[in-house]
């Protein structure tokens, strides 16, 4: 008996006997080991200084004593109570509470046996567990996926609440049936039906599948998924249900699909292009194909400059580079060439694309054809005839080339140049042959000139004018000189020239220095008055104005 006492103390398990006295049940023994849960003695309880309900968590009294006078009813002799929480100060331990009753011959409850037991670490793993399986179910009834849960002979056995409600279909309405027969597939024919059976019957042999599926939610809208299918294995290999999971992709199909039809509609209307960072096409719009005479096939590998005009200013597309480089837009105009030959202006804008670390791995440029536009302008600042530029832009570029000059700190040069009596030769050769002898003058003064910021105009009837810089007084009187001699040396045969036996030109120079105060038109009138001179000296001469 001794052996059994300490047996019993020494056991995770309380073990207490209750006496029916009066009515009343009353503590008759407990186990030592009480102390371990409850922090209080045995005797501390046996002295009816403390009660075993007092410890009960507040949560679970209630019920515990829903259950205890039930057990008072109860004709069976073993109860086992739901397992509740005794707290010690802050301590919890979690017990399960079993009872049995002893009765007498007449049947009234004598005694009761209880044993207590710890199960704080299993009921702390059932909690955890039962977390875990809610979490789970919310992600499942959560999830934005239809996700339906087969057995492994393809019968419904379980559908997330995103899967019906967007079919507004009841559970209970589609539990058990097979996979193919789900009302998801109702408006599906008899050969996507045979496709879906198919389809299970490789999952039930181990196969994963991924294809894309259909169906219609409640208001008739067209509901496009990615389907995937997998089998569900047990510890055995064997498979136990099939888990199938679609993903809707409606939206990102209707973008893509708009996404074609906007990159159609660019393909054949835009001029676009795009290149790699040395400038050779990687891609490039039918319509630029078409324009400029190649096929897609001739550009794809090719460098850029396939399409560039030798007029240009190598400036521009040093710029050009020196922009799109450091990651800026370029925008600007230049002369392309066709397949045939042909030539056309462009206005071009061309954006740096990048990679996903944010570096540049290329170039995609939009072209707008400005031909027209172009020969329109160069209509308005081209003289008719001889083809240098008119009046009309020798007042532009003045303006220009003057305030250049000036914040350069250049010496800005006008020369002013008149055919010596050309009225005699018009009356001498005919108004034709005058209007030659103007056009091999006027290609004369141009192909003497060779600086790109040099500009010849005619000004009107038979005089010229010639804007430069970068010279002083004896630079632009050699530069008048040479024009003199190379107009003389076309030997254009006048004999009404008292002064020489072929066409010579006057020329009168003006040296502005870029602190000079003259003004547009006194730089004019001084030059012309140096013109005058140079005829009244006798002509075929240049004078520079000293003023
Ligand atoms: P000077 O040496 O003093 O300059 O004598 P000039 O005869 O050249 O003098 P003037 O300026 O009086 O004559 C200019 C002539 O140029 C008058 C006109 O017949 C001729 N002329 C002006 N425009 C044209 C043109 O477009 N075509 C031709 N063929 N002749 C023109
Ligand atoms: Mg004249
Ligand atoms: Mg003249």
């Amino acid at each position: 008996m001794k052996k059994l006492l300490k047996y019993l103390n020494e056991s995770p398990t309380v073990f207490f006997i209750l006496k029916k006295i009066k009515g009343d049940w009353q503590l008759e023994y407990v186990t030592e080991n009480v102390i371990q849960i409850y922090g209080k003695t045995a005797d501390e309880f046996l002295s009816k200084k403390y009660f075993h309900e007092d410890f009960i968590h507040k949560v679970d009294l209630i019920k515990f004593k829903e259950e205890a006078s039930l057990i008072s009813k109860l004709k069976t002799n073993e109860y086992t109570y739901k397992p509740y929480r005794i707290v010690n100060n802050d301590i919890v331990t979690w017990v399960s509470h079993t009872t049995k009753i002893f009765r007498d011959q007449t049947g009234k409850q004598t005694y009761y046996y209880g044993y207590l037991t710890d199960i704080t670490k299993k009921q702390e793993l059932y909690n955890e567990l039962t977390f875990k399986t809610d979490v789970l179910d919310s992600i499942f009834n959560n999830s934005f996926n239809l996700i339906l849960l087969l057995d492994k002979h393809g019968k419904l056995i379980k559908a997330n609440r995103t899967s019906l409600e967007i079919a507004g279909l009841e559970e209970k309405k589609v539990l058990g049936k097979y996979f193919w027969e789900l009302p998801w597939w109702k408006h599906y024919n008899s050969t996507e039906i045979q496709q879906l059976i198919e389809e299970i019957k490789l999952v039930q042999k181990g196969t994963c599948l991924k294809n894309h599926k259909y169906y219609f939610n409640t208001i008739s809208q067209k509901i496009e998924v990615d389907f995937c299918f997998s089998p569900v294995f047990d510890e055995q290999t064997n498979i136990n249900y099939i888990l199938c999971e679609g993903h809707d992709i409606t939206q990102s199909i209707n973008t893509k699909k708009k996404l074609d039809q906007y990159m159609h509609i660019v393909n054949e209307n835009v001029f676009i292009s795009i290149s790699d960072l040395s400038g050779k096409i990687i891609d490039i719009s039918e319509a630029y194909c078409r324009f400029t005479g190649y096929s897609k096939y001739e550009l794809l590998g090719k460098n850029h400059s396939i399409f560039k005009h030798p007029d240009n200013d190598d400036y521009i597309f040093r710029e050009l580079w020196d922009t799109i480089t450091s990651g800026r837009i370029w925008k600007g105009e230049h002369k392309n060439i066709k397949k045939d030959g042909s030539i056309y202006w462009v206005e071009n804008s061309i954006t740096p694309n990048y990679d996903e670390n944010k570096r540049i791995r290329g170039y995609t440029s939009i072209y707008n054809d400005i031909t027209d536009k172009k020969e329109i302008s160069q209509l308005l600042i081209t003289d008719y005839l001889t083809k240098v530029y008119n009046r009309r832009h020798f007042n532009t570029v003045f303006d220009i080339e003057l305030k250049r000059a000036k914040r350069d700190k250049e010496n800005f040069i006008l020369l002013l140049i008149d055919i010596d009596y050309f009225k005699q030769y018009n009356d001498t050769y005919g108004h034709d042959e005058g209007d030659k002898a103007l056009v091999s003058v006027a290609n004369a003064l141009k192909y003497s000139l060779n600086r790109a910021t040099d500009f010849v105009f005619r000004l009107g009837g038979e005089e010229f004018g010639i804007i430069t810089s970068r010279i002083d007084n004896d630079g632009a009187l050699s530069l008048a000189k040479k024009l003199n001699k190379s107009i003389e040396n076309l030997n254009i045969k006048h004999i009404g020239n008292s002064i020489s036996d072929f066409m010579t030109i006057s020329i009168g120079i003006k040296v502005v220095s870029y602190d000079s105060k003259l003004r547009k038109n006194d730089i004019y009138k001084l030059t012309d008055k140096a013109l005058y001179k140079a005829k009244d000296l006798g002509r075929n001469r240049s004078i520079i104005s000293e003023e």
